[in-house]
Order: structure tokens, then C-alpha cells, then sequence
């Protein structure tokens, strides 16, 4: 019940954060450069020099749990605190499914050969605009090809030891993103499945 209720509030500020940021960077025409009117109760922008109808955008990124019999594999951005370890991440390009952004964002930020994925869940994500699709993935090869530019690291971790990370137990100090996160939930959803 607290969960859903916490859920909903999140989606709410996402939705305002979003929305509010959108607002502000299209006060002008992108077809015609002219000034755009707020219509359908801020839904839309319309232009009136052009007739152009503006409609508020969501960008979409997926975020995977890549495993390999009871392994996760898992990194750690540059933006992270040093001891945070969580599942890859990035953004859908254009002329992509989702499945293929998985694999090839897994590819190239880890080196690792990714087959069947699958659908787990998903989370609004306001930084802008963005929703976060959740996929597990199963990889095809474990060894890795870490792409520095992006990743600090990026470590196989077996299940047991995933779980000590995502209770903050691990003798490592290493530890999982917290519960409010997407991240947080394709590792639980993972160390519960037998
Ligand atoms: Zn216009």
C-alpha cells in the first residue's frame, strides 16, 4: 500500500518536472522560430504563425540486468558513488527496438554478446524526459571488453554475493542502488528467481 502510494507521488513529480521543463524550452516554433500558445490545458503548444502543434516529448532509455547462469553483470558510470554497482543503462537510437538497444548498449559498454531479452518493467525518469524500460537479458559470452569512456567498471557478480550488495551486508562495501530505483528491482527480481 506505502509502495503504491510512494509509486504514484514519483509519478506525479515526474510528470511536473517534465512537463514544467518542456514549457520552458518551447516557448518558440521549432518549424518557424515564432512564439507557441499553451493549448489543451498544457498538453500541446501551438504556433500561431505556422499552425504547428508542439506535444511534449518522452525519451525512451532502456536499463538491463545482463545474467549468465546464477552471474549478474553489473558497472559502475562515473557519476556513481565509487562503491555503487548497478545494471547498464542507455538510450534507445533512432530506427531501434528496444531489445536491439539492449544488446547493442551491452556490447559496447561491457563487450558482452547478449541473446534473449525480455520485458520486466518500467519508470518514469524526469531528467529530463525520459522513461527507463526494464529488460532482463541473457548473455551469449562472459568475457568482457569494458568501454572506459563510459564505465569505471563493470563486474560479473554471482548471486550471492548480489544479494549481501543489494542488503548493504557485502563484505566488499560495495552495495545496489536503492529501492526507489528501477535498478534495484530487476537485481531483486533476479536473486528471487530460483
Ligand atoms: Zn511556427
Amino acid at each position: 500500500m506505502k509502495r503504491a502510494a510512494s509509486q504514484q507521488v514519483l509519478g506525479m513529480m515526474a510528470q511536473a518536472a517534465s512537463m514544467g521543463k518542456w514549457h520552458s524550452t518551447h516557448k518558440m516554433c521549432s518549424q518557424c522560430g515564432k512564439p507557441t500558445e499553451l493549448a489543451e490545458a498544457g498538453y500541446r503548444r501551438d504556433c500561431p504563425s505556422c499552425s504547428a502543434q508542439h506535444f511534449p516529448r518522452t525519451d525512451p532509455a532502456v536499463i538491463m540486468l545482463i545474467t549468465h547462469g546464477d552471474k549478474c553483470l553489473m558497472g559502475r558510470p562515473y557519476h556513481l558513488m565509487e562503491n555503487v554497482y548497478t545494471t547498464l543503462a542507455g538510450f534507445v537510437e533512432p530506427g531501434e527496438t528496444f531489445e536491439d538497444a539492449v544488446r547493442r548498449e551491452v556490447f559496447e559498454e561491457a563487450g558482452v554478446k547478449v541473446g534473449t531479452v525480455k520485458y520486466v518493467a518500467s519508470q518514469p525518469w524526469p531528467f529530463p524526459s525520459n522513461i527507463m524500460i526494464g529488460f532482463h537479458g541473457e548473455a551469449l559470452t562472459t568475457d568482457l571488453n569494458i568501454d572506459y569512456e563510459e564505465m569505471q567498471d563493470c563486474q560479473w557478480f554471482s548471486k550471492e554475493e548480489t544479494l549481501k550488495m543489494l542488503q548493504g551486508e557485502a563484505e566488499s562495501g560495495l552495495i545496489c542502488p536503492p529501492d526507489i530505483s528501477i535498478a534495484h528491482h530487476l537485481i531483486k527480481k533476479f536473486i528471487e528467481e530460483q
